[in-house]
Parts: structure tokens; sequence; C-alpha cells
């Protein structure tokens, strides 16, 4: 089980920002940003290279909920970036698919 399937079962607190039948989203631990929230699936799909033709609702669901949680934290007017790391070359951490929220600041580009 990975660390976010262990946040998912509410075996490792986390603090909650939004949770529906497919995602859920949760602060970082380690924030980058003045707001970083990370909102995953709850299917333990590894990672983006590895989603199916059948994932697509999900993954449509999670940008979408990724937007509303954005907005629902005051990021609509200024912005804010959706990253998602995908294996060793992009830093991925953790083998759960996870979109990363972040903005309360001006971002640079590209990232390092
Ligand atoms: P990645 O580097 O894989 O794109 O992102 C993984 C993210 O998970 C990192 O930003 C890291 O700070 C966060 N993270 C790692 N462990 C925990 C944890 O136990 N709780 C929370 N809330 N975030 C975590």
């Amino acid at each position: 089980m990975t660390l976010f399937e262990k946040i998912i079962a509410r075996e490792i607190p986390a603090d909650i920002v939004y949770e529906d039948e497919l995602v859920l989203a949760f602060n970082d631990i380690n924030p980058q940003a003045p707001v970083h929230v990370l909102v995953i699936p709850k299917k333990p799909i590894p990672r983006i290279a590895e989603a199916e033709p059948d994932d697509h609702q999900v993954l449509g669901h999670l940008l979408l909920k990724a937007k509303d949680i954005a907005g629902d934290l005051g990021l609509q007017k200024n912005g804010f970036r959706l990253a998602i790391n995908n294996g060793k070359d992009a830093g991925e951490s953790v083998p759960h698919l996870h979109l990363h929220i972040l903005g309360g600041r001006a971002m640079t580009w590209p990232p390092g």
C-alpha cells in the first residue's frame, strides 16, 4: 500500500481539503508555495504514464476538481500552477498519481 493509499484509508493523517467518491485533496506536508495541495485519484494509478483509456473519467474529474479547489482557495484571480511529476527525472517520490496545485506566489518558468 502506498503512502497516499494510507492517507485515503485514514491510516496516516492528512490535512484534507476536499473529498468525493473519486478523488481526495490534502495539503502537502512540505509546501513549496503559500498554497500547495495534492489532488489524488482514489484509484491507485501509479503515475500518469500508466493511466489507461478507462481512466479518462477519473482523470477528467481530477483536473476539473483541481480547478474548483484552486478557486475555493482564492487562486482564481492571480493564477496557479498544476504539476505532475512523472518518474525519476521529474522527481516523482510517491508512486501514486498526484496533481500538485501551487499558488499564492509568482512561479518561475521553466521549472528547475
Ligand atoms: P512528488 O515529488 O512525487 O511529485 O510529490 C510528492 C509530494 O508528496 C511531495 O511534495 C511531498 O512533500 C508530499 N508528501 C510526502 N509525504 C507526505 C505525507 O505524508 N503527507 C503529505 N500531506 N504530503 C506528503
